[in-house]
């Protein structure tokens, strides 16, 4: 495949495993554009307000999502609480929950309820061994615990090997993972670990993330030489890598109003996720980090659609989505009907391929 100039390609639907589809408003301008990226199968994170920590309360919202998105597969998660209980944890998988995210109190939005002592879980997560249920990791420690020399989430990596190591049929997500050292320690792992790599975090550093907020988020992006190793992980083939966007929209108006640094943290990526992808390819290809050859239609469609479905023991995608070159540029914004509600686009701007479905 020659990525440049090419005009024309078709995908199966790529399969996001990470993504925030907010509440109230924002999830009504959010949810019909999971498809505008090319996306039938999304898991979704739990972290609203309140958190989702009750069976009953994550089945209320999968049916939300359902009736604004009847042809997406929703996979739902709970939020890890001392309220989720073993008990919970045969519930949840019979309700056919997929999975459990794990947030270190304080770490990232709505994180507030989160996790300061993981071995207090210790008889959830076996729970969650036996029921078949996933344990998605947001894989940071707080800045006040990291050591001054190294990154939140290589301070965090020592924990994911534990828990692996404790209890190893488990499967684990490392979501997000933007650095060199966390693909090397998920690539450590047994097959029942993966990690998830974002659309933002193959062309964002923390050159730009320090100062515009729309390139802000929780993980922060890192060096050039992280992001390069990201962009060679995906194109490398190795199925334990997969996409999951983390798309996290917040209102444009809190993230132009907020000062300097203290904007709230997400990239929004959702309605153009699968060209933010082939885009920051394009770029990696024209850095001569990668070249023309390592981007094959096999690697392509195991990264974006297979490699996760796999994991999460899910049947292929059905139908097809066609990419075309048409001059198309990113806009600004996603905006409700009214006005009310409006969520600024990562790369405004930029050309893109066209996308559109075929049955
Ligand atoms: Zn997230």
């Amino acid at each position: 495949m020659q990525l440049k100039g090419l005009e024309r390609l078709e995908l199966p639907p790529a399969a996001d495993m990470h993504v925030h589809l907010r509440q109230g408003e924002l999830l009504e301008l959010m949810v019909p554009t999971v498809r505008r990226g090319g996306v039938d199968t999304v898991f979704v994170m739990p972290n609203l307000v309140p958190p989702l920590t009750a069976v009953d309360q994550v089945l209320e919202y999968q049916s939300k999502l359902r009736a604004l998105a009847p042809d997406v597969n929703f996979l739902m998660s709970l939020f890890l609480h001392p309220s989720v209980t073993p008990e919970v944890i045969a519930q949840a998988a019979a309700a056919g929950i997929t999975g459990v995210k794990m947030y270190p109190q304080g770490v990232t939005t709505n994180s507030e309820s989160g996790v300061s002592n993981l071995e207090a879980f210790y008889a959830t997560f076996s729970a969650m061994e036996q029921h078949g249920l996933v344990l998605n990791l947001h894989g940071e420690v707080l800045e006040s615990l990291a050591p001054a020399d190294t990154t939140l989430e290589e301070a965090f990596l020592p924990t994911l090997k534990t828990l692996h190591e404790r209890f190893p049929q488990l499967r684990i997500v490392l979501e997000h993972c933007t650095t060199a050292a966390a693909v090397e320690a998920v690539k450590a792992c047994g097959p029942t670990v993966g990690a998830t790599i974002t659309a933002h975090h193959l062309y964002l550093t923390s050159h730009e993330a320090c100062c515009d907020p729309f390139a802000f988020c929780k993980p922060i992006p890192k060096k050039p030489t992280d992001r390069d190793a990201l962009v060679k992980t995906i194109v490398s083939g190795d199925p334990k890598f997969f996409f999951g966007s983390d798309s996290a929209p917040h209102p444009l108006a809190s993230k132009t109003s907020a000062a300097q640094g203290k904007a709230p943290a997400g990239v929004y990526t959702q309605p153009y996720v699968t060209q933010l992808i082939i885009l920051a390819l394009e770029e990696a290809i024209e850095r001569g980090v990668i070249t023309e050859a390592d981007v094959t239609q096999e690697k392509l469609e195991g990264f974006l659609s297979r490699f996760g479905r796999q994991f999460y023991k899910l049947p292929e995608g059905s139908g097809k989505i066609i990419l075309e070159r048409k001059g198309e540029k990113i806009p600004a914004s996603v905006r409700s009907e009214d006005g009310e509600v409006e969520v600024g686009i990562s790369r405004a701007g930029a050309e893109v391929f066209s996308l559109k479905w075929e049955a």
